[in-house]
């Protein structure tokens, strides 16, 4: 297998995308017929996030923010779920983003984000975030465009004022295809356990697909930086979800070179005692 090399998936500063010549079963960095093999090899993965997450707790410099975007049933959960299986929970959080409340929606946008954003040593991931307010809002003309428009740029600043204060940024779409949303929304239906998981609301968004692929692209591309990249992950095959996701976090904190925090001096003449 070739190294895994994350910068195929990250879109370039204001690089123009078309969603729909992505395709979202592409499986570049591992064969796709040795599945097996990628599942184990997500656990060997899932133990390199652990020790760096403990590093990074350790250590308490450090602050990173993994933002996921996808379409309903894009796998959100489950990646959270997979990805992060064995991590320590302590200092490590996920911020799921409704629909506003009341309370929310008598704030700016960013109100509700900027409160749940990475401390020293943590790791937050948002399962939805700032950019359902280009997406969902733009898509469903919540706001006239003359106001989300100018968003794209307050996002900007804001993830770079972030950024310049120590935070690691992340941000991922989950590109699935219209057709295993299908599959996946019926298995909602279909399948008792998944009941819960269904929402005859999920289906708007659906009959709007191309619009909501188009503000996806325009989001990407004008949001996407050196300091706050977007990468853009097939999603229709979860174990390889899993596996590009996974990769794109190891290798970005093993960028931060972190270390252990000296011990306190004199330590080696302490004795445990009886
Ligand atoms: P779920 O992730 O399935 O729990 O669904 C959350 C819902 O909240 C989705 O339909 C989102 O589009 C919606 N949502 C999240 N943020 C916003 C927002 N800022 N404005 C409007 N709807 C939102
Ligand atoms: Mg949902």
């Amino acid at each position: 297998m070739s190294e895994f090399d994350i910068d195929h998936y990250r879109v370039r500063p204001g690089q123009k995308l078309d969603l729909s010549a992505l395709d979202t079963r592409d499986t570049p960095f591992w064969d796709p017929k040795d599945k097996d093999g990628g599942r184990a090899h997500l656990s060997e993965l899932n133990e390199r996030l652990e020790a760096l997450q403990e590093l990074l707790w350790a250590q308490g410099r450090e602050r990173v923010l993994v933002v996921i975007q996808a379409m309903d049933a894009g796998g959100k959960d489950g990646t959270v779920r997979h990805v992060f299986e064995g991590v320590n929970p302590t200092g490590v959080r996920v911020a799921s983003f409704k629909r506003p409340t009341d309370k929310e929606l008598a704030h700016d946008y960013l109100w509700r984000i900027h409160a749940k954003v990475p401390g020293n040593g943590e790791l937050v991931v948002f399962n939805r975030s700032h950019y359902e307010d280009v997406l969902v809002v733009r898509v469903m003309e919540l706001v006239a465009e003359k106001r989300w428009r100018k968003r794209y740029d307050q996002i900007v600043a804001f993830e770079q004022m972030l950024a310049d204060e120590g935070t690691t940024i992340i941000k991922l779409f989950l590109h699935i295809s219209k057709d295993e949303q299908r599959e996946r929304l019926q298995a909602r239906l279909d399948e008792p356990d998944k009941n819960w998981k269904f929402e005859q609301g999920d289906l708007v968004p659906r009959a709007r697909w191309k619009q909501y692929q188009e503000a996806f692209e325009e989001a990407l591309s004008n949001t996407s930086t050196e300091d706050a990249p977007w990468y853009v992950i097939p999603a229709d095959r979860k174990w390889y979800r899993n596996l590009a996701v996974s990769e794109i976090l190891i290798q970005t904190l093993e960028g931060l070179n972190m270390t252990f925090p000296k011990a306190a001096e004199g330590l080696e003449d302490v004795v445990i005692p009886e």
